[in-house]
């Protein structure tokens, strides 16, 4: 028999290197959805990241029949009641394709908000679903911090030129992919997911 395989519900080949190296003791696959062939990418109409993360993990579950992790994310920012949210990847709509530009216009916002909190939080939440299509275990990663008055950096993706994490100075940007991945919202969610993990496959051998 071949080795136990673990569906990642991204097609982000960073996401699967990180989660693979992290359960590299259980000598089991971690796949990403490009590896599978085609699919068609599951709606996301959910009302939070919880709710989203588990329809894309019992969705890619059910359809590769396969145990599956699937993860939703976003920004929060105090000044803006708490938005972009659910809603970060599409902020700004066709006015600000780019993440440049969704940049910029989360900073105006904040200005015109009248409100003086620079707060801020990344959330990401994650869901693990058995390849019947029953969630096992969800779990959710919180980083707070707070928004610069300019973005910082160039590593990343998304917000992370103008979000500091409490306790440094540096912006998301500005850290290397492995001091990030040590304190971010994906990576808390993604560390306190692995015992279930263990415990599953444990369990298959
Ligand atoms: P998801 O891929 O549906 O989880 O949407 C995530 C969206 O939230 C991204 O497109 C970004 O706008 C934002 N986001 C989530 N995590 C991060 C991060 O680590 N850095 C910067 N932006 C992020």
């Amino acid at each position: 028999m071949g080795k136990a395989k673990l569906l990642l519900g991204t097609t982000n080949r960073g996401k699967v290197a990180e989660l693979a190296e992290m359960l590299a003791d259980l000598d089991i696959d971690v796949l990403s959805l490009d590896q599978l062939g085609p699919f068609t990418e599951v709606e996301e109409t959910g009302t939070t990241f919880a709710e989203n993360a588990r329809l894309k993990a019992l969705a890619y579950a059910s359809h590769f029949h396969m145990p599956t992790i699937a993860d939703d994310s976003g920004f929060e920012v105090e000044a803006l009641d708490w938005r972009p949210g659910i809603h970060s990847a599409r902020y700004g709509g066709d006015a600000a394709p780019t993440f440049a530009q969704k940049i910029e216009m989360l900073l105006n916002e904040m200005k015109a908000s009248g409100s003086n909190s620079n707060a801020a939080r990344f959330r990401c939440s994650v869901a693990f679903a058995a390849q019947d299509g029953e969630i096992v275990a969800e779990t959710e990663g919180i980083v707070r911090g707070k928004v610069t008055d300019r973005p910082r950096g160039t590593n990343g993706f998304g917000y992370d030129p103008i979000f500091i994490p409490e306790g440094l100075s540096s912006t998301f940007a500005e850290l290397s992919s492995a001091e990030k991945g040590h304190l971010s919202h994906r990576g808390r969610a993604l560390l306190q997911i692995i015992p279930y993990l263990r415990t599953f496959f444990r369990s298959l051998t």
